[in-house]
């Protein structure tokens, strides 16, 4: 497919300015500000409108195909979120508007967090931090400046090895030191070795649960309180909460600080990396920490409080990614209380419904009840063939691959998460090709190394692309001219 750039013609245009009123006088602009031509490509509307459809029609997402992108949660994103966050009274407001005229804007960003608090069981929440990283970030801030103002030095962060690898980066950038927790034979947290790490430097553990295995940890409690017992802060990735939404909440479980990954379980589009929202909750020992300004409400007028002096301090321009709480308040008010149990309760049995088909094909790692995603691995698979393969041959089938090879614990990983929205259908179209592709891997390896067929590119080079992007168009490259 040609660039835009390569369509461009001399001289077209897409817009025609009405012709000039103003007789033209010499000289008016002084040499030196005149612009010097830019090297855009000059195309008409349709032009525009053709190249951006065609290159729109050759991308995946949900809105076109099943989605399984384990730990990403790429659920159906309802359209009637984005007609409310485009509503003028949102979308046009200046974030410098004064507080009497943003009142509707501040109750959204009040209510959201009473919600959340009530899902999840904490006590304080701020939705400034714009990703799941930014919220571990503002989390592990909170823990800093916790042992800060009791003028205790805590120098350590206990990560299990199934841990999301933002967890670690976020600790490491607070200036803690990792001490990674070995997982047990049932892909839990083995307590003896958390035992034998915990010594009096460590601050806090980074726990994920249901953890990156889809597997819910069945003794937090035990966990939270051998932390609790050392004085040290319990910390949870809340990134997809899909399983236990009105079921269980951590604040209940001994969790003292949480991140929720707004565009993940509350369910915003979110592929090709943002915008997303991170909220973080705290427990009520926590909360003067918290990022400000906050917001609470002051003679039934919503008020931003800046006069907040433990806290950490901003950790984002203005409100946050304000669009995005909208559409997660939408979600979570089309919804309703019933609704949010039942998107806990569809995500968990999608999920096993899933597994169950899979198990005999597939190697299992940790062969028990899931929560909303579950793990397999290229045991079964002939040694010709491996986990990228299969993804790869999934495209051909219409179908976006599974999370692969994470978490790092398991070999060969396959991490398939269907999210609460899809159709017994889908899943069954999905088994079944799942299940064809394991035959072919046996009968038909080579399809499966040259696959996919079908889509636009094939193979790329992902190692070069990371290295060694390119970012920016050179004229020089559609003449096939070298570059350096
Ligand atoms: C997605 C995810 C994150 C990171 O969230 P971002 O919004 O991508 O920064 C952290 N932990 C887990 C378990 C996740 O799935």
């Amino acid at each position: 497919m040609k660039l835009i750039f390569e369509r461009s013609v001399k001289g077209r245009k897409a817009v025609e300015l009405p012709k000039l009123d103003v007789p033209l006088q010499a000289n008016l602009i002084p040499e030196e500000f005149i612009r010097q031509e830019l090297d855009m490509p000059e195309v008409s509307e349709l032009d525009v409108i053709r190249h951006y459809t065609a290159l729109s029609r050759r991308n995946f997402g949900v809105d076109n195909g099943f989605y399984p992108l384990g730990s990403c949660t790429m659920k159906y994103n309802p359209k009637i979120n984005e007609d409310m966050a485009r509503l003028e009274g949102f979308s046009q407001l200046h974030p410098y508007a004064p507080e009497e005229s943003s009142q509707g804007a501040l109750q959204i960003i009040y209510e959201l967090q009473q919600y959340l608090k009530e899902i999840s069981g904490m006590d304080a929440f701020t939705l400034q931090p714009a990703a799941g990283s930014h919220g571990e970030l503002t989390g592990i801030m909170i823990v800093k400046k916790y042992f800060e103002s009791m003028n205790e030095k805590r120098t350590k962060i206990l990560i299990p090895d199934s841990a999301h690898g933002t967890n670690p980066a976020s600790a490491t950038l607070c200036g803690f030191e990792c001490v990674e927790i070995k997982s047990n034979s049932e892909g839990e947290i083995d307590l003896d070795d958390l035992k034998s790490k915990l010594t009096k430097d460590v601050a806090a553990i980074m726990i994920t649960n249901p953890n990156t295995l889809g597997l819910f940890e069945r003794r937090i409690l035990d966990a939270a309180k051998l932390m609790h017992d050392n004085n040290s802060i319990v910390y949870m990735d809340g990134a997809n909460l899909n399983a236990m939404l009105g079921i269980a909440r951590p604040g209940d479980f001994g969790i003292d600080i949480l991140h929720i990954n707004l565009h993940k379980t509350f369910s915003t589009p979110h592929g090709g990396g943002g915008p997303g929202a991170g909220p973080v909750g705290v427990k009520k020992h926590l909360e003067r920490f918290l990022p400000k300004p906050s917001v609470e409400v002051v003679d039934k007028k919503y008020r931003l409080n800046y006069n907040l002096p433990d806290s950490i301090g901003r950790v984002r321009a203005f409100y946050g990614n304000f669009g995005i709480l909208v559409r997660a308040y939408t979600y979570i008010r089309s919804n309703g209380f019933e609704g949010i149990r039942a998107i806990g309760e569809n995500s968990v049995l999608n999920a096993n419904y899933l597994l169950a088909k899979l198990k005999k094909h597939y190697h299992v790692p940790y062969n028990r009840t899931c929560q909303h995603e579950f793990v397999l691995t290229d045991k079964y698979l002939s040694n010709d063939v491996s986990t990228n393969d299969v993804a790869k041959r999934l495209l051909d089938f219409g179908f976006y691959a599974p999370t692969i090879y994470f978490p790092l614990i398991v070999h060969g990983a396959i991490m398939i998460e269907p999210t609460e929205t899809e159709s017994k259908e889908t899943l069954d179209a999905f088994a079944e090709v799942m299940i064809k592709i394991k035959e072919e891997s046996v009968n038909d390896p080579e399809i499966l190394k040259s696959a996919p067929l079908t889509t636009p590119v094939s193979r790329l080079d992902g190692v070069l692309a990371a290295r060694k992007p390119i970012l920016r168009y050179e004229r020089t490259m559609a003449l096939n001219e070298p570059t350096h």
